[in-house]
């Protein structure tokens, strides 16, 4: 006999629990004082305009020493000299008496709720930022490849850009310390749309500085890089889901199979998609559209990379003052961005110029 549930996109259990979930997602987004409708037009450009880049090669596994990922790191960051450099520098080194960097393995995390005196996580799973007034903790964790059986202390090339990454947040932090700015905060003004932007730009610098100077395999890299494309579109499939989600309830008071088999025609969404859209709002400890930063940070990271490309590491340094500040504007003004006339077609140039850079063949071994 056929079984029909096979063609249901949700079971009846998760359809329910996914309603339920939305009525948090509606909650949030009335207490938050975001604007739900310019982050739907910009996370439907990026799913419009961008693409998940197919990568059907098998990339060789590097395997790299706690001291060789803080040493490309380190060389990575003196690329950029002056402040930029410095600051870096000095995290690693530990020389802020504001700012902690926790590096560990993944496998191994002490005592993982345990809290410093920020009152920030000192151990998690994944890499993370806290910011509390002007005080940061960065958590590293360093993750191997094959980790069940992989006892060695060698680590997976993903961690460098997990360092790299954390690193980023601490040079975009606001230290007038007047208020939060980076994750485990409510998301409350402009200034955190883009508090991924940075840290997303700078993985993406990596990945061209390790493919010019470095000795690391670039298929590795390269593997890499298609990753954090893809995962970053995801968030951007996710956070569109949950807002014509929440859009649904708002106007229905419920969602049904109809609806969303109607989205997914509409809106070119997969089963996959939806069930994810469900699954993050179910299991998650994140606030409802924390995914929405990736997401605007796959839109706007390609052109502080164009920024560097074209104007140097000053350009880069000169946002960095702007965005820390919060002057959005300016920022973008930086990047040669004007939102108000040409800037998203720019916007939307930039990002696939650096999708078909990182798709490019000539990596390939
Ligand atoms: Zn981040």
């Amino acid at each position: 006999m056929i079984d029909f549930s096979e063609f249901k996109i949700l079971d009846d259990k998760t359809l329910k629990k996914l309603n339920e979930a939305i009525e948090e997602v509606l909650k949030e987004k009335h207490e938050t004082k975001l604007d739900y409708d310019l982050i739907e037009r910009l996370v439907s450009l990026v799913l419009s305009e961008s693409h998940f880049i197919e990568n059907l090669m098998i990339p060789s596994v590097p395997q790299f020493t706690q001291e060789q990922l803080v040493g490309y790191a380190i060389k990575f960051y003196q690329s950029f000299g002056g402040e930029i450099y410095k600051k870096a520098l000095n995290t690693v080194l530990q020389l802020y008496p504001n700012i902690k960097l926790n590096i560990y393995d993944r496998k191994n995390p002490k005592i993982l709720n345990r809290k410093n005196e920020f009152g920030h996580f000192e151990y998690t799973p994944a890499g993370q930022c806290c910011s509390t007034y002007g005080n940061v903790t960065l958590t590293v964790p360093l993750k191997k490849d094959y980790e069940e059986k992989n006892s060695s202390n060698r680590y997976s090339i993903d961690s460098l850009y997990t360092l790299v990454h954390e690193i980023a947040h601490s040079l975009d932090v606001d230290y007038e310390g007047e208020r939060e700015t980076i994750l485990g905060k409510s998301l409350d003004d402009t200034r955190d749309y883009f508090c991924e932007c940075t840290s997303i730009a700078f993985e993406y610098l990596l990945s061209q500085f390790l493919l010019d100077y470095s000795d690391i395999p670039k298929d590795a890299i390269q593997e890499h890089s298609i990753l954090i494309n893809n995962s970053t579109r995801r968030d951007a499939i996710t956070v569109y889901a949950k807002l014509i989600l929440a859009k649904e309830k708002e106007k229905s008071g419920k969602i049904d199979y109809r609806f969303v088999e109607k989205s997914m025609k509409e809106h070119h969404l997969f089963k996959c998609d939806i069930r994810d859209a469900a699954y993050s709002v179910i299991d998650s400890h994140f606030p409802a559209f924390y995914q929405a930063r990736y997401a605007i940070g796959r839109l706007f990271a390609p052109t502080i990379v164009k920024a560097y490309n074209n104007k140097g590491p000053e350009a880069i340094e000169r946002y960095l003052n702007e965005i820390k500040k919060g002057n959005v504007k300016n920022a973008a003004s930086v990047l040669d961005i004007d939102i108000k006339s040409d800037g998203i077609a720019k916007l939307i140039k930039n990002m696939l110029d650096y999708e078909s850079y990182i798709s490019s063949k000539e990596f390939e071994r």
